[in-house]
Parts: structure tokens; sequence; C-alpha cells
């Protein structure tokens, strides 16, 4: 197969991309949904454009690992370009998406339009603060490595000006942190936080010895991990209060102005950081007909991920909403979904190609998890229900495994062994400010 016979740039404007006879598949994000609709296109008969705004992908259930310096940024993302430099029908391209012009099939970005036969859209979700000035000015989502980071400086910085401080009061408002959202990045962010401040806080920070760090985690419902069963929520409700962490359970948040959160119900707390893990919406792009967008910014899709009223324009992973009888909201948006809708729609577009009838999208639900700490986790897979070590286990396997790369696997599990057995964690450097206001 030849992908590079005719190079034509003449149509300025045009991003340069190598004319082909196959037809060309622009996929859209390269996350859990876009790579493995990407994996399974490659030696295909087809070209396929990948175009991300960044030049890797990130795996982001373990982000909050990164924003508390559990693990290195290095080892959760991996290159675009060495995924697929043995993969000649496969060309990526640094660019974010700006809008479909559906009518002339082309795709506008950052650096310029491409023509596409096959339009994927697999651009997952952003943070959600809902239009709430004060979160967004002065907290921080955890969506991106760079988000994790962000935290993780923030709260560095943050520690070290309560060194500074002579006043007590100012000394425990700079240590604290309030996370919002009890689902399992707000779990596994709060577990952390309390490792941090059990193991490594002494250690660096004696001068704030004589001061409580408080890690408040605020749920506005009745109960953590919602989508878990209620054994399985209390349980890890148990294990983080033995973490001294303050779950907070019934208590929307109603402002935040960079020192004090204030709650629905009038009550204040102090705390510096602020990590905001209760809400997402579909990413943005334009030129969509109106309709197709459903509350969450999500986009409305057929059986087979296909935009309705869009020729040849799908969508996939967290920006897709597929509602059916069994998930009539829509499927979780988790990296399952993401994977399996991903594979699903390569074997599609090769059924499209080859004028075959199309296989509806049909969800199996591998289970949930969340781990609270490095010793314990909570876990539902099928019929069984476990808490404790031997969950933690199986989070660390499954995890470990679905990491991409020999090297980053050897690292997060070198990683990980150094913290259990030293009690130790890892990078607790400042490398860059956290931005902004959010510094
Ligand atoms: C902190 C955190 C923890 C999580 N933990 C778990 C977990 O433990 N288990 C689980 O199953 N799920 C977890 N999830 C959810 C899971 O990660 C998502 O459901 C999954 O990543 C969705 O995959 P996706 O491919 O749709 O989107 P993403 O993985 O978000 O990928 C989207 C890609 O699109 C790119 N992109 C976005 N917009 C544009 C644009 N305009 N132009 C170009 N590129 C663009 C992005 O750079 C990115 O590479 C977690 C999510 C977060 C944020």
């Amino acid at each position: 197969m030849e992908y590079f016979e005719n190079i034509n740039c003449v149509d300025m404007g045009r991003i340069c991309i190598p004319d082909s006879d196959y037809p060309r598949v622009v996929v859209v994000g390269g996350g859990f949904a876009g790579l493995n609709l990407v994996k399974r296109l490659k030696n295909m008969p087809v070209q396929v454009v990948l175009i991300d705004k960044n030049n890797f992908h990130q795996f982001l259930p373990l982000l909050y690992q990164v924003a508390t310096s559990g693990i290195e940024p290095d080892n959760i993302v991996f290159p675009f370009r060495k995924l697929f430099n043995q993969n000649p029908n496969v060309l990526y391209r640094m660019a974010e998406a700006t809008g479909i012009d559906a009518e002339n099939k082309r795709l506008n970005s950052t650096i310029g339009y491409i023509k596409y036969d096959y339009l994927v859209l697999a651009g997952g979700s952003a943070v959600n603060f809902f239009g709430n000035s004060g979160f967004e000015n002065f907290g921080q989502g955890l969506k991106t490595i760079t988000d994790a980071l962000d935290i993780r400086s923030k709260l560095l910085q943050n520690l070290e000006k309560a060194t500074i401080t002579c006043i007590k009061e100012e000394k425990q408002t700079l240590s604290s942190v309030a996370i919002v959202g009890g689902g399992p990045a707000g779990v596994e962010l709060a577990g952390a936080f309390a490792e941090f401040k059990k193991y490594i806080l002494p250690k660096d920070y004696p001068e704030l010895k004589n001061v409580e760090m408080k890690i408040y985690l605020l749920e506005a419902s009745d109960r953590i991990l919602q989508w878990m069963p209620g054994k399985l929520s209390e349980k890890a409700l148990k294990y983080l209060t033995a973490q001294k962490v303050d779950v907070m359970l019934n208590a929307p948040v109603k402002s935040f102005n960079g020192s004090t959160v204030t709650l629905q119900s009038g009550k204040n707390l102090n705390a510096a950081a602020f990590i905001w893990t209760a809400g997402v919406k579909g990413s943005s792009i334009e030129g969509l007909p109106s309709g197709v967008k459903t509350r969450q910014n999500r986009l409305a899709v057929d059986e087979f991920n296909r935009i309705q009223s869009l020729d040849k324009v799908f969508a996939i992973g967290d920006i897709a909403q597929m509602k059916t009888e069994n998930y009539p909201s829509g499927h979780p948006m988790v990296a399952q979904t993401a994977i399996q809708q991903g594979k699903a729609l390569a074997a599609n577009l090769m059924k499209i190609l080859n004028k075959e009838p199309l296989i509806p999208f049909e969800y199996h639900d591998k289970g949930s998890m969340a781990t609270i700490g490095k010793k314990r986790a909570v876990a539902k897979i099928k019929n069984l229900e476990t808490g404790g070590f031997n969950a933690w286990l199986i989070w660390s396997f499954i995890h470990l495994m679905s990491i991409l790369g020999i090297r980053n696997k050897i690292l997060v599990a070198i990683n990980w062994l150094w913290s259990y057995f030293t009690y130790d964690k890892g990078d607790r450097v400042i490398i860059r400010r956290a931005p902004g206001g959010k510094g």
C-alpha cells in the first residue's frame, strides 16, 4: 500500500496531508475511544488522520496520583507518533478541532481544515463548573495531566506559604484541601491526600507540626460512589474516615473565594486548595445542527454511533450519548464505554466499506472500582463485591495492565512498590507555578 504518493498542498488553509486512494477517516481525539478506534484501523484499507491538541494519549484514571506526588507525569502519557510509527496509513496532526463544515465534509482546526470521507468525534469531556465563576477562577478541575500538575504545584506552593506565615489560622487554611464530588476521582484523590498528610507532611514540613491539614470531601447526595452497591459505598466511607478525611454528605457547595468554601447550608470551611470533580460536559465543537447536543453538551448518537442528520459523522466515548433501553441517559462516562465504542465503530466502518449490515453497539459492563490509599479499594466485578486489600490488589493489577507501554508499566510498578514499602512518595517538586489566579 502506498500512502504518500501525491502530496498536494496547493489549496491554502488546508492541512498538508498526502492524498490517498483509500477513504479518509479523520478522528478527533486520541483518548480511550479514539485510540482504540485508530488501533483497529491501522493496516486497514483506509487513511486515518488523528487530530489531537496534545501529542500524547493520557491515562486519566491515574491523574490523581500525579496530583498527589505519587507518580511522575511521564508515566501515564504516551506519544501518538511513537504508537503509530510502524503504521503508514495512520497520520497524526497536532491541532485543536474547532468546527465542522458538514456540507463540504471539512473539519476546521487551529492549523487549517481537512477534508474527510468519515469523521469521528472522540474529544471526550471537559470540566463543568456550571457557570460558577468562583469555582472556575479559584478552583481547579482534574481532567488532564496539566490539571494534575497544577494541583500538585498548588498544594506544594500553599504548603510553602504556610511555613512562612506566623498566623495559625492562615497556616491551617493554606495546608487544607477541599475536594468537591464523591465519585471515584474525588474519593481516590482524598485517599491519596490523606496518605500525603500522614507520611509526607510530618517529614517534609516539620514547621507545620502544630497545624492539622484538613482534607474535606464534599458530596451533594447522601452517599459517596453512588454507582456502587450501598455496602461498598459504606466501606469506602469507613476507609476514608479512618484516614481522617472529613467526608460531608448532603453538602452541596455554594461558593469558593480562594480561601473559604461556603456550603449551601451556610457553613464555611477554610481551605486554600479547591478541587472540583463534581461535573463534566462534552467537549465543544462548532457547526453541529441544533438538536444534536444534549443537556450535558454530549452528542446524541444512534446505536451505530452515527450522529443523526449528519452524513458519515460519528461520535464515540464520553462525548457521545447513546440512549438505550438499559441506559436511558446514555452509557456511563467511563473508560470501558469509550474503549468498547472505539472498537465497535472500527468494525462498523469496515462493514460500511464492504457494504455489509452494521452491528449495533452493546455495552459490556466489566465492573467498577475505586482505591482509597495504597492498601484498600472497593470493587464490583460481575457478582463479586469486595473491599479492602484484595480489592486493592485487583485494582492495582488492572490499572497496571491498562497503562500503555512496557516502560511506563515498569516505572509505575516501581513507584508503587517503593511507596508501599517505604511510605514515601515520588515527585514533590514545584517545576512550574500553578498559573494565574491559581498560583
Ligand atoms: C480524574 C479521572 C479519573 C477517572 N477514573 C476512571 C476510572 O478509574 N475508571 C474508568 O473507567 N474511567 C475513569 N475516568 C473516566 C475515563 O477516563 C473517561 O470516561 C475516558 O477517558 C473517556 O474517553 P474518551 O476517549 O471519550 O475521552 P478522553 O480520554 O478524555 O480523550 C479525549 C481526547 O480528545 C482530545 N481533544 C479534546 N478536544 C479536542 C479538540 N477540540 N481537538 C483536538 N483534540 C481534542 C484530548 O486531548 C484527549 O486526548 C476518569 C476520568 C477522570 C478525569
